[in-house]
């Protein structure tokens, strides 16, 4: 009998994971592990990252940025090896799996690098949802969730998504009732920050001014109830951020970012977490794409968004 190999079909999972906005974020000292202890409340909000996960005949791991991201893919930090945050993902997967891999990982970005919502982690968390689908692992949400904090503390909200509070690294997650939705709007910066070297700063500005904070046991209460109610006006003078000093010290022009919008219009203006992306909360959706209107007539790029959105989700999945 002749041995004739079976004819190979690809099939690709598209998935597609939000980008968060920490719309209250508590830091506390530094832990002998080296991480923060934080008591965060995570918004997931409509600008999504994707990435498309193949089957490949050839055993390995590869990773491609698809040209229909809205990102300028010319001056992006990202490698696309395996220090790459999707291949780390399907890396860990292929190894608690025991699939002998050969998959392309092909990544549609959007939230902006290095920007403070967690755009890497959304892609590991897609990463661990397509290639979950594609091998037919058949883990569970706990799992994967579990294989996700082992990747990134952000990595556990981008699967989850909605209104979460996040203890420990932020990755012990806590989901919030928050229904209705709360209109903002996003300003990228053109630079990146790196999430350790704004920590690092946070450390070394405490020490300076002879701070020495608790470890955050919970969020403020009023964020929650604001969130619940959907009320803007109140969850504009609750918005806080730790890192904002921290942020603000290592790139001093996003101070001129928040008066700007402050002056355009906004509600309350925040740095998304590490930044330096300024997360605007306006009142409602017109109010929303007013300040986007008028911030652009002053050539500043913005970009309407709302949350809670989902988390993670497999959005098609064909044979080739
Ligand atoms: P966070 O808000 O979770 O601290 P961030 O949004 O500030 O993170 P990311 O865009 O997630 O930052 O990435 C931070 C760094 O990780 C980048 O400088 C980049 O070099 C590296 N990286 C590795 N893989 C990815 C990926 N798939 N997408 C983005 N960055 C990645």
């Amino acid at each position: 009998m002749s041995a004739a190999r079976e004819k190979f079909t690809a099939r690709t999972v598209r998935v597609r994971a939000p980008g968060k906005i920490n719309v209250s974020f508590r830091v506390g000292p530094l832990r002998e592990d080296g991480y923060h202890s934080v008591a965060s409340v995570y918004l997931a909000v409509s600008l999504y990252e994707e990435v498309a996960a193949t089957s490949t005949e050839e055993p390995g791991i590869t990773v491609g940025l698809d040209s229909r991201s809205t990102l300028d893919l010319s001056g992006l930090d990202m490698p696309l090896d395996h220090r790459n945050l999707t291949y780390r993902a399907a890396a860990l997967m292929a190894e608690v799996t025991e699939h002998p891999s050969g998959v392309h990982l092909e990544i549609t970005k959007r939230v902006p690098v290095a920007g403070g919502m967690g755009g890497g982690s959304a892609d590991a968390a897609a990463t661990l949802l397509a290639c979950d689908a594609l091998w037919n692992s058949g883990l569970s949400r706990e799992e994967l969730a579990h294989l996700a904090s082992e990747l990134g503390a952000d990595v556990p909200f981008a699967l989850l998504g909605g209104t979460a509070v996040g203890l420990g690294t932020g990755d012990r997650l806590t989901p919030a009732l928050a229904k209705t939705r709360l209109n903002w709007v996003l300003v990228p910066a053109a630079y990146g920050l790196s999430t350790p070297e704004v920590y690092r700063t946070l450390d070394r500005l405490r020490r300076e001014q002879g701070i020495e904070p608790d470890a955050p046991t919970e969020v403020d209460p009023q964020v929650l109830k604001a969130m619940r109610a959907g009320d803007a006006g109140v969850l504009g003078d609750a918005l806080v951020n730790d890192l904002q000093p921290a942020a603000l010290h290592l790139a001093p022009g996003l101070r001129a970012t928040l008066e700007q919008v402050e002056r355009a219009g906004a509600l309350a203006a925040i740095v998304s977490g590490s930044g330096p992306t300024v997360a605007v909360l306006a009142a409602d959706d017109e109010a929303a794409m007013d300040l986007v209107d008028r911030l652009g007539a002053e050539g500043v790029e913005a970009l309407a968004v709302h949350g809670p959105v989902q988390g993670a989700k497999i959005i098609s999945d064909t044979l080739l």
